[in-house]
């Protein structure tokens, strides 16, 4: 458990992205991070939200269902899904959420683009490839050699707006060693803008423990929690 208040947290993980930032000769303002409250009470996210940060990620679309309901009036804020999503939730994932960080697969994207018509036809969903970094640790993501194919099929539907990767590399205290997943993401994304014709300038990688690794990177988006919220009850 981090020792301070949320107010405290928030300013040190900010810290801790300057100081990357600054090593990479990058900007702090470049890496947006993204506060992931799954399992944490809806008032956490209120403290957090007072404490200036407007992106937050939840992993299970029922538990961000309920928890919103008492959520509505912070307006500026972003919703964003980063866990697994089963095609049969897409509908509601598509309501709830203002950005779907873990599309994986073209049937799913087909029914979050058929969902987002009919809710918002004129507000494009946002939506991040989820992609496998061919690692047995991990399950969740698109294999290397789909991405091309998925990105196209996204980049077909009207009603979705394809901003770029996420990736969940294994858990490695060595931080060196994780860093070759974070470039692999970087160049997977570069090849797909040159083969596409296409920018895809979000890249979410890096959570409490790793993402300075990430922002030397180039990560433009970090989803951090234990680091802001303290360990979570049960591992998730
Ligand atoms: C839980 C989760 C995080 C945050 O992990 P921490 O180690 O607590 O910072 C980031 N990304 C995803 C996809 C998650 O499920």
């Amino acid at each position: 458990m981090p020792p301070g208040t949320i107010a405290e947290n928030v300013q040190r993980v900010q810290e801790r992205i300057a100081g990357a930032a600054l090593r990479s000769g990058r900007r702090a303002e470049e890496t947006t991070l993204i506060a992931v409250s799954k399992t944490h009470p809806a008032e956490v996210i209120r403290e957090a939200y007072q404490a200036g940060l407007r992106h937050f990620g939840e992993n299970r679309v029922q538990e961000w269902e309920q928890k919103s309901r008492s959520l509505q009036d912070l307006t500026a804020a972003t919703w964003h899904l980063v866990g697994h999503l089963q095609s049969n939730k897409a509908a509601r994932a598509a309501r709830l959420f203002g950005s779907v960080d873990s599309v994986d697969d073209v049937a799913l994207a087909r029914k979050l683009d058929r969902a987002r018509a009919e809710i918002a036809p004129e507000a494009p969903l946002r939506v991040l490839i989820e992609v496998h970094l061919g690692d047995e640790e991990t399950k969740s993501g698109a294999p290397e050699s789909q991405v091309p194919g998925l990105a196209e099929e996204i980049l077909s539907l009207t009603h979705l707006h394809l901003a770029g990767l996420m990736c969940i590399p294994p858990y490695l205290d060595d931080l060196e060693r994780v860093r070759p997943y974070f470039s692999r993401l970087r160049e997977l994304r570069d090849s797909l803008e040159a083969r596409l014709g296409q920018r895809l300038p979000v890249l979410s990688m890096g959570m409490s423990h790793d993402f300075e690794a990430a922002i030397l990177e180039g990560a433009t988006e970090i989803r951090v929690g234990t680091a802001l919220f303290g360990v979570r009850p049960g591992a998730q």
